[in-house]
This record gives C-alpha cells, structure tokens and sequence, in this order.
C-alpha cells in the first residue's frame, strides 16, 4: 500500500496487473464492460434523480411493507373508510340538489338555466358573504360586479391566441401587464404575460429559468432552492418540470427563510431562488434584498412570489404602512408573480408574470415550428385563452385605479393589524412571526390547536389549516374591513380559548383529529392517496342524486 504515496502511477499499474494476470483477455473486456456500467448505474441511482436518495430509500421501504398481505389489507379497508367519509360529505352538500348527468334532448329556456345556477351557487354552509371564511374571496360589490358581468359578456368570445383577429384584446393584456410592470417598480425593459391564476404565473416562471439555464448555461439536472414556506405551485412545477427541489426550512421565531442554509443550498445546478412576499402560511415575508442579493454574487435568477400579496405590497406605502422592498427595485430581483384575482380584484382566472428582462420571457414562451396546423407559438401553457377573464381584469384595474387600491390596502393592513394586536393579548396562543400583510397565522403551545380551527368551526368561522408544526390562519380581504367582523372574530377566538383552556390537555376530535394523525404518518405516499380520493369526490355523484 505504501507504495501508492511514492509512485502511484506504476503502483496502481502493478496492482491492476497482478489483479487480471490470470484472466484471459474476454474476461478482463467483460469484467471492465460490467464495472463501467455498474458504476454508470450507481451514480445515476445516487445523485441523477429528483429526489434525494434518503428519501427514494424511505419510499422503496414504504413500497415493500406495503405489498405485505396483512398491512395491504389493513391499508386499504383505512383508504376505503376515508374515501366514504368524502363521499358522505358530498352527499350531504348536495342532499338538496340533483346532479344532472345527461344532455336533455331539447333545449332549456333560459329563465330555467338561471334557476338551476341560483339553486347550485346557493349549495354550501358558509357565508363568505358575511365575512365568515378566510381569503377566498377579496372583494364583493355589486358596481364591481357588474362592470365584470358586461366586460366578460362583451369579450366572452374573444381569443388573444388569434391576435390577428382579436388585436383590441391582446392590447387589453398588454395593458394589465405594463401597468403592473410599474405597480413594480419596473422599467421600460419589463416584460410579461397574462396568466389564467398563480400557480400558472409560478410554473412559467419555473419553466423560464430551467430553459434559460440549460441553453445559457448547460445546467442538465436543474434545482430551484426555495423556503419550505414557499407555495405548493414550486413542487407542482418541480413535478412537472422535473427540476430538483432545495427546500429550506424558516427560523423557529420569525418563519423567514434560514438564508445560511439557503446560501449552502446553491450550487452549480442551481436554475433559480425564490422567496415569498408574503408565503401563503404565515404571511411572512422572507428577506428578499438578502435573496437579491444571493442572485446577484452568484448570477442565479430571482423569482418573488408575490401572488398573495403583491397587490398590498405595492400600495402600502402610500396607504401610511411602509415595508421591505420586494420587487424589481432590488438588483437581482428578476421575476414576480402577483396575482389580479386575488388582492387585484379581478374576479378568478387572471395573474400576471413579470420579468427583467425579454430573454427570460423568451424562454416561457412555447414554438412548434413544424406542425401541420401550422407555424404554432404561445406564450403560456394555454392554447386559446379566455379574452373574457383578460378583459375583466382590465376593466377591474381601471374601477379601481391607484387610489381605490391604496385605500382598499389601507383597510386591510389597518384591520390586519387590529386583529394581530387584539390576539396577541390572548395568552394561550402564539402568532407565529410578523405578519407581512394581511395573514395572521395562530398557534398553540399549551393546547392542540386544531381544537380552536373545530370550535371556530362551529361558530361559522371557516379558516386555513396548517400543519408541521400545527396552525391555523386568517387571511383578511375586503371582506372583514366593515361592520364588526374584526371584533367578532377576535371574541369569538377568546371565548373558544376560554372553553378550550377548561381542559387544556384534551385531544382534538373529529375532523381535526384526522388532519392532526395525517401528519404523524411517516409514509407521506399514504397521504397522498388519501388525498387522491379527496379529489375524486369533488367529482363524485352520490347515486341516489342522479337526474335521469
Ligand atoms: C394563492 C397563491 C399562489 C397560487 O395562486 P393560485 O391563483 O391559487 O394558483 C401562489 N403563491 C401564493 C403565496 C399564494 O397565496
């Protein structure tokens, strides 16, 4: 061995010699063939896949307990029972309802179709209306919704997918996109699209950057690293891009992204970084002049996810709350996603993605250059596209205007802030780091916490259920800024506290007891199928609701 120190050359040729020297020439060809592909397959199997090899391991185990007879059975009759427990909550929805599953032969009046829509719109046990439900809705006027019903009326059969015929609605978009370039801080250089909703503007973005690395700088096996807290569309885009996820976990105080460990994440497959302005959860926002800069020193695109809150963050200076910078302001910030249908109060089926510069843009866009049907180009995932949501998004920014913007911002965050504070006094419950803008996120260290999200639930109030760890959050939109909603909630959480804090230690029942297991479930392919039938009973017809 010693002899590697001194020549390693000629010892590491004795070695191999002696190693083959009784072998025939076939054997030695064979034995070099399987080596190299053996080592082939091993890296691969190592390094070359999405996901990491300790996850992978864990899966495969998952995989092979499962084929085991007793704990199959088991698993499926636990499927089964959720799977009807999803079912029965559906057939309860609709108790009141039939489904119809057949086109009639002959044609409805219109007074009867009109009907039937008030009948399913009016399904459902909460009054958004009132200001009971988190989020969900942002704006509810009926000026406003007109103004939307005759815009959509009027462009419902244009398509900007033929601008040749439709121009007037490609200007429209042009439009919606500039505007926002400058609610952004960008300059004349700013470029972007339309898109029918966040996760849309999200996957673009992810698409953009994976292509521009891959032809700028050959990056094969591209990574995004991103805050654990950023949206589920970042792992939706992963899935369907196939790009490697780095997710970062958020201090334990301020749920902002560890940018030590965000920092250690970058390497040379790196596509691109991302940070939350605010993330969904907490409504946090991660330090993104600290994630700028990260994209500057090592020449790495900058997406800020401010599909939430981009519509509050560009008004909440004038509106007397200042804040962080997020947007093309910071150097390196390169793209954002803000959202019209939400805090834009478009109604849904519009966000916007914006971009530094044409070259990322470019690369969004999709070419087909020989196909039949022709020379075929479009710039988002969609073919055709909705002329109508465009044109009601349009319309939506021009009610508005800058100044109903800061003053519906103005409202949002004062109440936000109210609520926050009036919590805050609670003992008993915690509110995890700074609210950034209109999200408060609750939590508990004395008791479970989904015990609040149920008794709540009794009270009408329907809220957004975290988990790891457990939470709960209200998302304020115009809806909660009038009458006494603010105080309300805030009552209404003190008194549940109250009775909850009477037996503290008590487990949580029902509903939120299964959403508490689901996240001790190590095998998280098991959630996953739960989820599936979850999703399936969104199209589910209970039997005995069918219209023959
Ligand atoms: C809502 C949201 C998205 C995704 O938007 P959709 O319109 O629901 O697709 C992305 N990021 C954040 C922070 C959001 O709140």
């Amino acid at each position: 061995m010693s002899c590697y120190l001194k020549v390693p050359v000629a010892c590491f040729k004795n070695t191999l010699n002696g190693a083959f020297s009784n072998k025939e020439p076939w054997q030695i060809a064979t034995i070099t063939a399987s080596t190299v592909l053996l080592s082939v397959w091993l890296y691969q199997f190592l390094f070359e896949d999405e996901e990491y090899i300790t996850v992978r391991a864990k899966k495969t185990f998952f995989k092979y307990m499962k084929k085991i007879p007793s704990i199959k059975k088991k698993m499926q009759d636990e499927l089964n029972s959720a799977n009807k427990g999803f079912q029965n909550d559906m057939a309860k929805r609709f108790a009141s309802s039939k489904h119809i599953t057949r086109l009639s032969k002959t044609n409805m009046e219109t007074d009867e179709i009109y009907k039937l829509a008030d009948i399913n719109l009016k399904l459902g046990t909460y009054s958004w209306s009132k200001g009971r439900v988190s989020g969900s809705v942002y704006f509810n006027d009926d000026n406003l919704r007109n103004l939307v019903k005759e815009m959509y009326a009027k462009a419902s059969y244009t398509n900007p997918l033929h601008s040749d015929v439709f121009p007037g609605i490609c200007k429209m978009e042009t439009e919606v996109v500039k505007m926002c370039a400058r609610l952004f801080h960008g300059d004349d250089d700013t470029c972007g699209t339309m898109t029918t909703g966040g996760t849309e503007s999200i996957l673009m973005a992810c698409k953009a950057y994976r292509d521009y690395a891959s032809e700028v700088k050959g990056i094969k096996r591209p990574e995004m690293v991103l805050p654990v807290t950023a949206h589920a569309a970042f792992d939706k885009a992963a899935q369907y891009f196939k790009i490697r996820l780095r997710v970062i976990p958020v201090h334990t105080d301020t749920y902002q992204v560890d940018l030590k460990a965000f920092k250690r994440a970058i390497n040379g497959n790196t596509i691109m970084l991302v940070g939350s302005a605010p993330n969904f959860p907490y409504g946090t926002m991660d330090d993104i002049g600290a994630i700028s800069d990260l994209g500057v020193k090592f020449n790495i695109p900058v997406h800020v996810d401010s599909c939430l809150g981009g519509f509050l963050t560009a008004f909440m200076e004038d509106a007397g709350y200042p804040a962080p910078h997020c947007d093309f302001r910071l150097p390196g910030v390169t793209s954002i996603s803000a959202d019209t249908h939400k805090y834009g109060y478009a109604p849904k089926g519009t966000s916007i993605v914006l971009y530094r510069s044409i070259v990322y843009l470019h690369h969004q866009y999709t070419t087909t250059t020989d196909w039949p049907g022709g020379v075929y180009g479009s710039p988002t995932i969609n073919g055709s596209r909705a002329g109508g949501a465009i044109a009601a998004c349009w319309a939506t920014m021009l009610y508005f205007g800058v100044d109903r913007y800061i003053q519906a911002t103005r409202e949002i965050i004062y109440t936000t802030r109210y609520i926050e504070k009036r919590l805050r006094e609670i003992k008993d419950i915690f509110i995890f780091g700074q609210p950034a803008t209109s999200v408060i996120a609750i939590g508990s260290h004395i008791f479970d916490v989904y015990r609040l999200q149920s008794a709540l639930a009794a009270k009408g109030w329907n809220l957004n259920i975290l988990q790891f760890p457990s939470g709960i959050h209200f998302c304020i939109t115009t809806l909660h800024t009038t009458g006494t909603i603010a105080d309300d909630f805030v009552t209404d959480v003190k008194s549940c506290v109250a009775e909850i804090m009477k037996d503290p230690g008590q487990p949580v029942q029902g509903k939120m007891a299964v959403y508490g297991a689901a996240q001790q479930i190590p095998d998280r392919d098991i959630v996953g199928d739960v989820i599936n039938y979850y999703l399936d009973a969104m199209y589910y017809i209970p039997p005995e609701n069918v219209l023959e």
